[in-house]
């Protein structure tokens, strides 16, 4: 982790510090990451591990644990768990020996919990799912005691032996600590601890028909491995007097510290594994890694780095306060990492041939073209140039716009780290007009890119040779949803609001053969147009597949800003109409 990452202050770190000054834990820092193996994970499960290993490698004594939070086993899958471990490693951070499972402590948790019966603190609830949400009472009224809260300790601890033996069935009965019914925070009105689920768990098979609730299960797994400070999202507020109430009802050693921050929400795209979940399953998107999903394993894909998330973690902060953030912030981190030390390459996403005239026909010249405009140590690539080449079809026009600098007919444009080139013709297809090919001349003294006579020329376009390049498929990501805000809209189903225009698919681009040699994952920049990446899963040596990670500038931002300015136009002139 380099300086300036750890270089950092928010709410929770000055809280630790303060801690350590008073010595409050013996001077150590324990956090967790406990994700459940539902899903994989997203990023705003980013901003969680970058908080909690980031503080634990904040201090010489910090230590940060990965626990699955595993209770539910009729959702989670042990692919999820690899998938989340390969994520966190990806981003930089190691758990070395500290892999928990909350299934790990399921003996110690069923023992606190006959601790909590031999209390009278808990009972064995007879009443149905409905009965308990009716007897629960709502923000306004106050609940009613179950009618088995009377149950003696002995009743309740020979009911709790045999709904773990396995002779009840899902359903009929659970454990419930027992509080207080009318207490204003419906967590405390006598919370579920556990319930029957006769089915197996990925880590400890048959073994147990009881699972334990998340909110009986977290705190005690916090307490077990001895977390100092147990950091969660804001949503976890109202739990925590059931979180404390649980560590001080059993009168545990190590009492963490919960204390909640403000999660991450992104414009344009969801953070709920629920609902990424149904994208895939609904096959709107190719999997958890499409490279247009929210998820590590997606990013990754689609080539943000690693230390381009942990930068953008950073900028947002930690916060108390709920907002959303602009998804063109993540974008600008990652364009501004990646420009640090991408090798610059050229790719034409959609060629247009070009045929030098006067160069001669089987020549083949290697030209030099160095691959980082400010890091010399990079070196150079050599770039074969021939007599027929690739260019873009939106660099060529046949009658150019104002400000049109790039080729048009009579007029010379220099082609990069390689020589002025004048168009002389263009051949068309006789019934539908389509430009076919353009016909330039060269100017042979104009090598690299300069001419001697000073001669200036006011754009530099891309281009490949024709005869070396290799063909490509290459894909254009862009947002997944089309509202800022998909979960608000209102629409239960999200798949109807995807941006129709979130995937293209380009076939038969030409790259330049030094991209040959490049494994999956390798990212560049092609000049002009973009960050890419070679994808991981679908890339042949055969037939390269690139993903473009992210755009040179923000163009989203200026069709927004277009759009806006375009509205106070009308505005402004609707107001003049008014007023005359
Ligand atoms: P989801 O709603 O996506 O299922 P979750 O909170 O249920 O999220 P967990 O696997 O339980 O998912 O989360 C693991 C940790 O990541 C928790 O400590 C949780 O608070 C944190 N986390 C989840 N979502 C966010 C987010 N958007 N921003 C910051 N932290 C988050
Ligand atoms: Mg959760």
């Amino acid at each position: 982790m380099s300086e300036s990452e750890s270089l950092q202050s928010d709410f929770i770190r000055t809280i630790i510090e303060q801690d350590l000054k008073e010595n409050k834990n013996n001077g150590r820092v324990v956090t967790r990451f406990p994700p459940e193996p539902n899903g994989y994970l997203h990023m705003g499960h980013a901003k969680s591990i970058c908080l909690n290993f980031g503080v634990a490698a904040e201090h010489p004594n910090g230590i940060c644990y990965l626990r699955f939070d595993d209770t539910n086993p009729s959702k989670e899958e042990v692919e999820y768990m690899e998938a989340i471990k390969a994520d966190i490693r990806w981003l930089g951070f190691d758990w070395k020996d500290r892999l928990r499972h909350a299934s790990d402590y399921f003996e110690q948790l069923y023992d606190y919990a006959v601790q909590l019966i031999k209390k009278d603190k808990a009972y064995v609830c007879s009443l149905n799912v409905d009965e308990i949400r009716a007897y629960r009472g709502t923000l306004k009224e106050p609940g009613n005691n179950s009618p088995f809260r009377t149950r003696s300790i002995e009743e309740n601890l020979d009911l709790f032996a045999r709904m773990r033996a396995g002779e009840f069935e899902d359903g009929s009965h659970v454990l419930r600590a027992k509080i207080d019914m009318a207490s204003p925070n419906l967590n405390m009105r006598d919370p579920v601890l556990y319930r029957i689920k006769r089915i197996a768990h990925h880590q400890t098979g048959v073994k147990w028909c009881i699972y334990p609730m998340y909110d009986f299960t977290h705190c005690l797994s916090d307490s077990i491995e001895g977390i100092t400070h147990s950091l969660c999202t804001l949503e976890y507020e109202d739990h925590r007097p059931l979180y404390d109430w649980v560590l001080d009802e059993l009168e545990v050693d190590c009492h963490p510290q919960q204390i909640e921050f403000a999660k991450l929400n992104l414009s344009y795209t969801i953070m709920s594994k629920r609902q990424l979940l149904k994208l895939v399953q609904q096959g709107v998107v190719n999997g958890w890694d499409d490279p247009r999903m929210p998820t590590i394993a997606g990013m990754r894909r689609r080539g943000y780095s690693p230390e381009s998330i942990r930068n953008f973690c950073r900028r947002i902060g930690i916060g108390k306060k709920e907002g959303v953030v602009d998804l063109s912030l993540l974008e600008y981190s990652v364009r501004e990492e990646l420009n640090k030390w991408v090798p610059r390459v050229m790719g034409v996403l959609r060629p247009l041939k070009v045929i030098i005239d006067n160069y001669p026909e089987d020549r083949v010249e290697e030209l030099d073209g160095p691959l980082h405009p400010e890091d010399d140590s990079l070196g150079s690539r050599k770039l074969p140039f021939s007599k027929v080449i690739y260019i873009e079809q939106n660099d060529f026009r046949e009658k150019a716009p104002k400000k049109f600098f790039r080729l048009v007919p009579g007029r010379e444009v220099r082609l990069r780290y390689a020589y002025y080139i004048k168009c002389v013709d263009v051949v068309k297809d006789a019934e539908t007009d389509e430009i076919l090919e353009v016909h330039c001349t060269y100017d042979p003294e104009t090598r690299g890119g300069s001419s001697p006579d000073g001669r200036k020329v006011k754009g530099t376009i891309h281009w490949v040779s024709a005869a070396h390049s290799l063909n490509a498929e290459i894909r254009l990501y862009d947002r997944l949803f089309s509202e800022e805000r998909p979960e608000d809209t209102g629409e239960t189903e999200l798949s109807s609001v995807l941006n129709p225009n979130s995937l293209e698919i380009l076939k038969d681009c030409r790259v330049e053969p030094y991209l040959a040699k490049f494994e999956p994952e390798s990212k560049f920049q092609f000049e002009r147009t973009g960050y890419f990446c070679v994808d991981a899963k679908d890339s042949t040596k055969e037939k390269p597949v690139f993903n473009r990670t992210v755009t040179l500038r923000d163009s989203w931002a200026k069709i927004v800003k277009k759009n806006i300015d375009n509205k106070k136009k009308a505005q402004s002139k609707e107001q003049g109409r008014n007023k005359q």
